[in-house]
């Protein structure tokens, strides 16, 4: 079975234009017709008890399923740890898509969000979860509303359905960081937590959470459902280059069809372009690209051959993440897009933690040189990465320490490659 585009630049362009709502709401597969092709059955299945449990977790291992918010922590394991805390147990459902270049959740949410749900309510019974509350991000109004809509007619059918509140995120990159959205919440200021206690032991109102990404959940059906179409199997056997299962990838940048592509897990970038995204913008040729967002770090077009998933960045200083792949071209310039991405992290940073807030400003001071200097940014970026208390502080010298790496010719040449590690040779410069 070929992947699937499921929207291009047009949809996304229509999106944007129209506000949200007109152009993305009739296109959502309503509640009727969801159940009309077969949705919730299996829902109900687990729900009468038909489905047991524990077969429900055991297909979700057998596909593989990792959380897709961009930790990728094994799904089942995930279901197993909270549903071993004692009760009562909550659930965190993060739809706040705050990385740069990802839009993934909101095409799911936008086209077919009831398969969103029924993961949700499926994941809900399995763990044996007493309330849930789904963060969505304020930017997505119209996304909120379908949502509200179509929880309340979920509900209508099924009104023992534990609560289900959703509420507003204020636009806090950092609030997608899982413990800073149970702060949220929780009604404080979104700051990360230290851990441990991870979230699943001690979460939402001091309660072991399971707390997922929306495209996660979105996944359960399909990896769940026993039929000759889906399934475990089904799932794992997608991939390529050694590796199993679907991503859904982000792309944007300068490629002639941008858009979400649902694809093997371990496609190149290479392969991306060229089988779903019709190419190069004309008169552009790949120079490098974001794997994953701005948190990623940033990879050359030397590396274009290389597979996308999990762990397979690592050797490169990168990862993958939420899977937002931002192509750029010879009209561009790496280190403008590293400072770029220095300046917000600096503009988000929730200021806790002093390796993270001081780093990142004095980073952007420091980038702004038309010589970079390599060994002090070097250390300034070990500094965060060894001892910020989150993720954001941790990954943001990614795209900076890429560049030093990748592109020193940008940025002061064989001084700041030698530096950071990386011989002039092995840099694209001229690529
Ligand atoms: Fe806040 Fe940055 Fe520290 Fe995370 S690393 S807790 S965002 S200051």
């Amino acid at each position: 079975q070929r992947p699937v585009l499921h929207a291009d630049v047009d949809t996304v362009a229509a999106v944007v234009a129209s506000g949200e709502r007109e152009e993305v709401l009739p296109a959502a597969i309503r509640f009727e017709a969801y159940r009309a092709a077969g949705g919730y059955a299996l829902w109900e299945a687990v729900r009468s008890g038909a489905r047991d449990p524990a077969s429900v977790v055991a297909a979700l291992d057998a596909a593989g399923l990792r959380g897709l918010g961009g930790a990728g922590f094994p799904a089942a394991r995930k279901w197993h740890t909270v549903a071993a805390q004692p009760a009562p147990r909550h659930m965190a459902v993060n739809i706040d898509e705050g990385e740069p270049g990802t839009f993934k959740d909101r095409h799911y949410l936008s086209t077919d969000p009831h398969r969103f749900i029924e993961g949700m309510l499926i994941a809900a019974r399995v763990v044996g979860i007493a309330a849930i509350w789904i963060y969505i991000r304020d930017e997505y109004p119209a996304l909120r509303r379908l949502l509200a809509e179509e929880l309340e007619r979920v509900r209508a059918e099924w009104p023992e359905l534990p609560p289900i509140e959703l509420r507003r995120g204020a636009g806090a990159y950092v609030c997608g960081e899982e413990s800073a959205m149970i702060e949220s919440i929780e009604g404080k200021r979104g700051m990360p937590r230290l851990r441990p206690p991870y979230v699943a032991e001690v979460g939402l109102f001091g309660r072991p959470t399971l707390e997922h990404n929306l495209e996660t959940l979105w996944w359960v059906r399909d990896t769940v459902e026993t039929s000759a179409e889906r399934g475990a199997e089904w799932f794992a056997r997608h991939g390529r280059h050694g590796r199993k299962g679907l991503r859904s990838f982000s792309v944007s940048g300068r490629v002639a069809r941008p858009g979400v592509v649902v694809t093997d897990a371990g496609i190149t970038l290479r392969e991306l372009i060229d089988e779903h995204c019709g190419g190069m913008l004309p008169g552009h040729e790949l120079y490098g690209y974001f794997p994953g967002g701005a948190s990623g770090g940033i990879l050359p077009a030397r590396l274009a051959d290389v597979p996308l998933d999990f762990d397979t960045l690592a050797p490169y200083g990168c990862f993958i993440g939420s899977a937002a792949i931002v192509v750029f071209s010879q009209h561009d310039r790496a280190r403008l897009l590293a400072e770029n991405a220095m300046a917000f992290f600096a503009d988000e940073s929730c200021g806790q933690c002093t390796p993270c807030r001081v780093g990142t400003a004095k980073a952007v001071e420091l980038m702004k040189a038309p010589a970079w200097d390599a060994g002090l940014l070097t250390e300034l970026g070990r500094t965060m990465m060894d001892a910020s208390i989150c993720g954001l502080g941790q990954a943001a010298p990614n795209p900076m320490q890429s560049v030093l790496r990748f592109f020193p010719h940008e940025v002061g040449g064989a001084r700041a490659g030698a530096a950071a590690g990386a011989s002039p040779t092995t840099s694209d410069a001229g690529a």
